[in-house]
């Protein structure tokens, strides 16, 4: 069944989108040197069959290493371990336990580096695997180790193959895809764009292998709830992320600063066209284009706690560049100390912020709702008025 939003999108509004892309593309061609990310999902490098095809992995690999050569700095965020670990141990029915998919990931992410590193030996690219999870970026001294390693290896001219850390990593320190993943890496890096190549032409206006009608959407300026029921729960067989997991990358990446694209990851020459400003899979803008690297990192971490704020807070934080004081709180959810990011809650449910907080929840819960004043009485204590200071707070929508 197709959502009722799908219908909202019309002509009309596909051709606005169309113009601005073009302006947006005249904005794009003035830089000659782009610093990308480009994301590779499984089904791109398997093509729906239970293998990693090479002819597959060399397209993508002649691609970037071209781009690398003309002076551009790739990083490939690529999946296909877990793949390429079930195809050398034959197929084996081992079930979907975490723990199994972890043993296949570390019997392919060597084969698959292996593959990838002699294709880029063909074109004389260097390459650095780097693997990563979610507690690497969430932890800034570890997010600032991880970003000089990457800076350091595009400074030498190495390409870097990124997959998360599927070996160590559990529910609570996994991003879980590699959607997630390349966003949190293209805020990391600062990247220009990120690139997110699969095996669907982009973001549709319905599911085009059920809607013959299914219009492609070129251009998302803002992420909302239109936006999200179009992601509908569409999945792909091998890997993990689905059109909604590319909207969250897309959105974590656009908060960071960073244009996204969304493409089919076999059209020919996509990265080289993509880059060039073609009106080519789903492009998604950038929220702030000069939100400062401090920042970046309460993007990426993940939160500790929640607390909601009151409506007047909450218009104050989005447009007034306000501090959050602790009279317009209305709750707290979790347990965190003093300097851990706290995401902030509008009235509605909406995460609006993110933040580092200057009171631990224990704190909180006593001194919400209550004027800044009060704050010696209460605790015995202060550490001054604002709860999140805005200098400690990026703000999400
Ligand atoms: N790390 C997994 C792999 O290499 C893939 C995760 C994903 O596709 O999002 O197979």
């Amino acid at each position: 069944m197709i959502p009722i939003t799908f219908r909202r999108l019309s002509a009309v509004s596909c051709c606005i989108m169309n113009a601005a892309h073009s302006l947006q593309t005249t904005i794009m061609q003035q830089k000659s040197s782009y610093r990308f990310v480009v994301k590779v999902g499984t089904s791109v490098l398997t093509g729906g069959t239970p293998r990693l095809k090479r002819q597959r992995l060399l397209h993508i690999v002649q691609q970037t290493a071209h781009l690398h050569q003309a002076g551009h700095e790739v990083i490939l965020v690529s999946s296909g371990a877990v793949a390429a670990g079930r195809e050398r141990l034959n197929f084996p029915d081992y079930g979907r336990s975490m723990p199994t998919k972890q043993m296949l990931s570390a019997v392919g992410q060597s084969r698959l580096m292996h593959q990838y590193s002699e294709l880029y030996d063909i074109f004389e690219v260097v390459v650095g695997q780097v693997l990563l999870t979610r507690d690497d970026l969430g932890n800034r001294t570890r997010f600032l180790n991880a970003r000089d390693t990457l800076l350091t290896l595009l400074d030498k001219r190495i390409v870097p193959i990124i997959n998360e850390n599927d070996t160590t990593a559990t529910h609570e320190i996994r991003v879980g895809d590699n959607d997630n993943l390349s966003a949190l890496v293209a805020a990391l890096v600062e990247a220009d764009m990120l690139i997110i190549l699969t095996d669907i032409a982009g973001l549709f206006t319905a599911d085009p292998r059920q809607d013959k009608d299914a219009q492609l959407i070129e251009r998302v300026e803002r992420i909302d709830d239109s936006t999200w029921a179009l992601a509908g729960d569409s999945v792909t067989g091998l890997g993990t992320g689905g059109m909604v997991t590319k909207i969250q990358a897309a959105q974590l990446a656009s908060r960071g600063g960073v244009t996204t694209v969304i493409a089919d990851g076999m059209e020919p020459d996509v990265l080289r066209r993509v880059l060039a400003g073609e009106a080519i899979g789903t492009r998604f803008d950038a929220v702030d284009t000069h939100i400062e690297s401090r920042k970046r990192w309460l993007l990426v971490e993940k939160p500790r706690g929640r607390v909601t704020v009151d409506a007047g807070a909450a218009r104050k934080l989005l447009t007034g560049g306000a501090s959050l004081l602790s009279v317009g709180i209305t709750a707290v959810e979790g347990d965190f100390s003093r300097g851990m990011t706290v995401g902030v809650v509008a009235p509605d449910g909406r995460e609006i912020a993110h933040g580092l907080t200057s009171y631990d929840s224990g704190d909180l819960r006593q001194i919400s709702g209550v004027k800044s004043v009060k704050i010696p009485e209460i605790l015995g204590y202060s550490y001054g008025d604002a709860v999140i200071h805005r200098n400690n707070m990026v703000v999400l929508v």
